[in-house]
């Protein structure tokens, strides 16, 4: 026999990652009654199994290859990665994996917890199976779906009984296999790859293009490419697994096969193919939306196609952009617009739509955390063509840059912007090079302010820093040494 109780709240938050974290904090700092439901741990996917582990285990990487290549301190680089120590500050990070801090948290915000797994069932109803018995949970004013993402793996024969790695078992994993097979080229396969074969793993890249990271600048995308081959890294481009065996027992190991019958042997296999949401049992079917789809919105965060304006999809989950900084803007919409309407007042969608097409369409900042790291936003020079637009792009090679000279006497890296020429502003930067990551929210002003270049002069950048490639781009570009693409 269990318990059924049965609570009301202004706000239920379905899932506790940090778009859910954020819009709980903000709806109960405002007022509201607020509830939060997390199955696994609160934090989510980013604490412990994305963001924060994989960038423990890239730091490291990263670092030592700075200093391999900076006279005076490459001879003291000799050696591997210490990896126990890598995995044990990887552990540190995301708190071994233990909540209680995070619980804690939401308890000092004033905000409830229930654990365990929930379901919508029907409008403003949400039902949690919890070891205890069904929480039933009603919201006066709102739902907040943010369950995110998980791996999508491709159905292939053989691969149910190999035990496969996703992100979540190449973020955590605890020991350094000898051989890795990475399948895929975006951002995961190739930070993984980096990780992983800075702890010491044989690792192969299989990537179904002809290209790694098919959404930023190619230029970026070669340095990434150059460097991992320097490291090691097998690169098989227009390749795809058709198959694995994993044979078990003794010397275990897992057979894999190429689209072209070539055989791979490895100890791991990691997919990191993609993303699917979080949605095909949370009741979406009980309020007329489909199990297993993304959460279309509009700008408010608000879920298209139900009435009322109760249910709302924030982060990983409306498939907007997949990135932690991202969900929290929007938790930052969402949660404006849930107290906006629970306290009867008119919302100025068009003002929030405005902004949100700038930071969740236009102006998306992101680092990708490989050697050499690529920091992008806004556009890049393949995406404004698609868009049609007519763009002026300007570069620079960050070698000849003061700043990245002090990293690295032979220092490898590029910057490229794009300006609009009607408006004179930069709707795109990207920049590939060590320690570009701290140079990109430079560019997101500049971006996002729609900054017009004529005062982006005056933003004197200091000397000797990587940032002074902002007057050497300008510069380039007041000289006309730039191309124009596009209508
Ligand atoms: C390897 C990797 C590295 C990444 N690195 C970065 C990075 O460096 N920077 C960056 O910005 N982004 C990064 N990302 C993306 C980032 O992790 C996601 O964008 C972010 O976690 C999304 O947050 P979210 O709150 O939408 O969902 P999540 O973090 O996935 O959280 C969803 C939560 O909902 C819970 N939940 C799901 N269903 C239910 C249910 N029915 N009932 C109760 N609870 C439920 C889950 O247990 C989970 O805790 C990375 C992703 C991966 C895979």
């Amino acid at each position: 026999m269990t318990d059924e109780i049965a609570e009301t709240y202004d706000v239920i938050v379905l899932g506790a990652g940090p778009a859910g974290e954020n819009v709980a904090d903000r709806t109960a700092a405002a007022g509201l009654s607020t509830v939060v439901v997390e199955s696994e741990l609160i934090g989510g996917e980013c604490s412990y199994w994305a963001c924060v582990p994989s960038k423990a285990l890239l730091r490291p990487a990263l670092l030592r290859a700075e200093a391999t290549r900076l006279p005076g301190v490459d001879t003291m680089v000799t050696g591997p990665l210490d990896a126990p120590a890598v995995l044990a500050h990887r552990d540190a990070m995301v708190s071994g994996w233990d909540d209680q801090g995070q619980a804690e948290w939401l308890e000092s915000a004033n905000i409830a917890l229930v654990r365990g797994f929930g379901r919508i069932a029907g409008p403003r109803q949400v039902r949690v199976e919890t070891p205890g018995g069904e929480v039933r949970l009603t919201a006066r004013h709102a739902v907040a779906v943010c369950t995110g993402s998980r791996a999508a793996v491709p159905a292939l024969p053989g691969l149910d009984g190999v035990r496969i790695w996703t992100s979540r078992e190449a973020t955590s994993a605890r020991r350094v296999p000898s051989r890795l097979i990475v399948v895929g080229g975006g951002v995961v396969a190739t930070e993984m790859a980096t990780a992983w074969r800075a702890l010491g793993s044989r690792v192969t890249v299989v990537v179904r293009g002809e290209r790694l990271l098919p959404r930023v600048e190619t230029f970026a995308a070669d340095l990434v490419t150059e460097r991992l081959r320097e490291s090691g890294v097998d690169l098989r481009f227009g390749a795809t697994v058709t198959s694995a065996e994993r044979s078990g027992g003794p010397g275990d190991r897992i057979d894999v096969t190429l689209g072209d019958d070539t055989h791979l042997v490895t100890d791991e296999l990691l997919f990191a193919t993609g993303r699917a949401p979080r949605t095909e049992d949370i009741g979406l079917d009980t309020v007329g939306l489909t199990p297993g789809d993304w959460i279309d919105i509009d700008d408010t965060c608000t879920a298209t196609g139900i009435a009322g304006d109760w249910l709302y999809a924030v982060g990983d989950v409306n498939h907007r952009v997949l990135l932690t900084h991202q969900g929290k803007y929007q938790a930052r919409i969402a949660s404006a617009a849930i107290t906006d309407r629970a306290r009867g007042n008119a919302l100025d969608t068009a003002d929030w739509g405005r902004h949100a097409s700038t930071a969740d369409r236009l102006a998306v900042p992101q680092v990708v955390f490989t050697d050499p790291e690529i920091a992008t936003v806004g556009r890049t020079t393949e995406d404004a063509a698609r868009a049609g637009l007519e763009v002026d792009v300007v570069d620079y090679d960050l070698g000849r840059v003061s700043g990245a000279m002090q990293y690295d006497p032979a220092y490898r890296g590029h910057a490229r912007i794009l300006i609009d020429p009607r408006r004179r502003v930069v709707v795109g930067a990207t920049f590939a090079g060590p320690g570009v990551a701290e140079l990109l929210h430079s560019a997101t002003v500049a971006v996002a302010g729609e900054i017009p270049l004529d005062r982006l002069w005056h933003a004197v950048p200091s000397f000797p820093t990587i940032s002074e490639v902002w007057l050497r781009l300008l510069e380039t570009y007041r000289d006309e040494q730039h191309s124009r693409v596009g209508a």
